[in-house]
């Protein structure tokens, strides 16, 4: 990372100070309504617009914009809710006292890293261009309800996207935990149930007449669980997890019926149709050596399937984070991040918006004593400033 503090765009203080603001203000889900207001009264004393979307009066989205007409439009993305503390107890500072480390690097309190402090990055780059004269439009949406469904959060703002009560991005950053690294795709999300089928019977016919559902699904689980041999540059290897498991009822009945939930994340490449026929075709060649063994599979019991979804390497917005990270960072970007979870970025690229992650490293999200990098936060800054100069001054 480059030392030379003169070509800083946000000062290290200032983004501290930010989300300290942010972080001192409690928002789990679902009691976003304050810290909104607050995000209002932020842009009224800066002088910068902004428009109020609103689901569910307790769950408020903001909408901020600089600029004009005259080129494309970007929009960063960012949650203001948290998830809620559940052990208190275990933070060395109150979840909402804001705390820096002695040695100034580490942010802690909840929300630090998941996302209050990328969130700020975000208003404080609409300030900082506020003045500037672009060739397009920058926006944020400040949204809700990222943390349970979004459906009042970014979903909703899709939504008044489709309406034309809100001008459909170009493009969009989402600000989560990347670790700085450009994250140009997500994994899909793909729920399954298997029911494996055996025979009830008294235990002591249990070799009689009795065939266990419970060692037919703990075949099907280890025919299952373990590493797929597949890789996309952009995601990784996919993932395949049973993680859930129901069956019996009682503990002298040989249970008749056992069923797992199997959470299968797919990368690009892989359809719902792919990844049945593999998982078939693994089940099916434990049945070929047991004719007992039986199963029933329920795709998508949910309906909440989502495909894997990408934006290409050759898209602006791509190239243009690219770019950001070479003469910003000093380095060659990276790519996928090794442990990474779905983010509202999908709801973008399914609009066909361009779309790319990039935040900073953090730790202890969702836990006690969670923090953000102070560094990775001003290389987040950089790199955004960097990225819109390319994309909006040209
Ligand atoms: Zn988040």
């Amino acid at each position: 990372m480059t030392e030379d503090s003169s070509k800083r765009r946000l000062g290290r203080d200032e983004i501290i100070e930010m989300a300290s603001e942010l972080i001192a203000i409690p928002s789990p889900t679902g009691t976003e309504v304050t810290i909104m207001t607050w995000v209002t009264e932020w842009c009224d004393r800066h002088g910068l617009s902004y428009e109020v979307f609103t689901k569910d009066p307790a769950q408020p989205n903001v909408v901020i914009s600089v600029g004009n007409d005259d080129g494309p439009t970007l929009v960063m993305n960012g949650h203001l809710d948290t998830v809620p503390v559940s052990d208190p107890d275990a933070w060395i500072s109150g979840p909402y006292e804001p705390r820096l480390s002695d040695d100034g690097k580490k942010l802690y309190g909840r929300g630090a890293s998941d996302m209050k402090a990328s969130t700020g990055i975000m208003m404080l780059m609409c300030k900082l261009f506020k003045d500037t004269s672009l060739q397009g439009r920058l926006q944020a949406h400040v949204v809700s309800d990222e943390e349970m469904a979004g459906s009042k959060g970014t979903v909703f703002l899709m939504e008044e996207i489709e309406a034309g009560r809100l001008i459909k991005p170009d493009y969009c950053l989402i600000g989560e935990k990347s670790d700085l690294k450009v994250r140009n795709a997500e994994r899909g999300l793909f729920q399954i149930e298997i029911v494996f089928h055996g025979r009830a019977s008294h235990t002591a016919a249990a070799r009689v007449t009795g065939i266990n559902a419970i060692a037919k699904a703990a075949k099907g689980i280890l025919a299952l669980e373990g590493d797929i041999d597949k890789f996309h540059p952009s995601v990784g290897k996919p993932v395949i997890s049973i993680n859930m498991i129901e069956a019996g009822v009682a503990h002298n009945v040989v249970p008749g019926e056992a069923k797992i939930h199997v959470d299968r994340r797919l990368i690009p490449g892989e359809t719902r149709e792919s990844v049945v026929a593999e998982i078939r075709e693994k089940l099916d060649a434990v049945a070929a050596g047991d004719p007992d063994f039986k199963y029933t599979l329920i795709e998508d019991p949910h309906g909440d399937f989502i495909p894997a979804n990408i934006t290409e390497e050759d898209s602006p917005l791509v190239q243009a984070v690219q770019q950001a990270v070479r003469d910003e960072l000093g380095r060659e970007p990276e790519f996928f991040v090794a442990w990474a979870g779905a983010t509202d970025g999908r709801f973008y690229r399914q609009h066909g918006i361009d779309t790319v992650g990039f935040g900073p490293g953090g730790e202890n999200a969702h836990g006690a004593n969670e923090a953000g990098f102070v560094d990775d936060l001003v290389a987040e800054a950089d790199v955004y400033a960097a990225t819109i100069e390319q994309l909006l001054i040209g």
